[in-house]
């Protein structure tokens, strides 16, 4: 049994049943597109409208692709050329797009908390999907995550799982550890310079180092992370050169890891400052294989969400 989700604004406090659930669905996706059905007509007649206030690449293209996959229109919204920049408030932009009889809105929104700020204004039956919001969440991208360990490691109460690099403005970070921890990992580690660790009391159960050697040894698998330059101030930014030599995973930093060691990140990838060219092509790297999962998790969500 499982819980049923009207929206989805962040993991945090779902049931494992239900991450396993919607990860379930994401292969049950993929199985039925990889038989030459580009289209399923799961949610033909629905209307999934893209609400992007930051820039994106994967996640904008790939819920387009998802709901267009699953029979859905899709209408993305630009932005640049919107009332916004005339002034007008999200709330009225929400209320004007939910006149239209939208059925879902995915959205990306610098300021933490926008996703739930639309759930507990909306006036219609619409859904709300959270596709990054500040540095407090990015749901879908834990569940590609997730499900990207999963299909190589389903043994998740083995894993040691370090992430590195900007964890403090990470919405990634945090969402992987909502679902990691759901699904019973054994340890996360969080590496980074002291300014771009989180607050201690924030996650009791992850362990935060600074050394990067130490925190790489033996992990099963490593998620690298990018500096969110657009979430610091000037003065926080680290020197680039500096930053590679103590936390950008180059080939002698992952030979420190478990001989399989699964190699992340969510992109775009920042190389010779996170990671060095010869990691992100190398044969551990599951980069891609994560851009792939990011679109049947997007079919599960819209599909879990929308479907009658
Ligand atoms: N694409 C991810 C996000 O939107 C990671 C990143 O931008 O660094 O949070």
């Amino acid at each position: 049994m499982t819980t049923h989700l009207r929206h989805l604004t962040t993991l945090e406090n779902l049931p494992r049943a239900t991450i396993e659930h919607l990860l379930d669905r994401a292969i049950a996706m993929r199985d039925a597109c990889a038989h030459g059905t580009r289209k399923l007509d799961l949610l033909t007649g629905r209307t999934v409208l893209n609400l992007f206030f930051e820039p994106s690449t994967r996640t904008r293209t790939s819920f387009e692709l998802a709901a267009r996959r699953l029979g859905a229109d899709v209408v993305n919204f630009n932005i640049g050329v919107s009332s916004t920049t005339k002034g007008e408030t999200l709330y009225d932009t929400l209320h004007t797009l939910e006149a239209m009889h939208l059925d879902a809105i995915v959205v990306r929104h610098k300021v933490d908390g926008t996703p739930d700020e639309l759930v507990r204004n909306a006036m219609s039956g619409v859904s709300i999907v959270n596709a990054g919001d500040g540095h407090h969440a990015h749901p879908t991208q834990g569940l590609l995550d997730a499900l990207t360990i999963r299909q190589h490691r389903p043994d998740f109460e083995n894993l040691t799982v370090t992430i590195c690099g900007d964890i403090r403005h990470s919405r990634v970070a945090r969402s992987d550890v909502h679902a990691l921890t759901a699904l019973g990992v054994k340890a996360i580690r969080f590496c980074g310079p002291a300014g771009l660790l989180p607050d201690a009391d924030e996650f009791p159960q992850v362990q935060c180092s600074e050394d990067f050697d130490a925190a790489i040894a033996g992990a099963d698998v490593a998620i690298m992370l990018r500096l969110q330059k657009e979430r610091m101030a000037a003065t926080e930014l680290p020197d680039e050169a500096a930053y590679f030599q103590h936390y950008g995973l180059d080939p002698r930093r992952l030979a420190r890891a478990d001989r399989g060691c699964l190699v992340m990140h969510p992109g775009p990838l920042n190389r010779g400052i996170e990671i060095a060219d010869e990691v992100a092509d190398g044969p551990q790297s599951r980069v891609l294989e994560q851009v792939a999962n990011g679109v049947f998790v997007r079919m599960a969500v819209l599909g879990e969400l929308l479907a009658r």
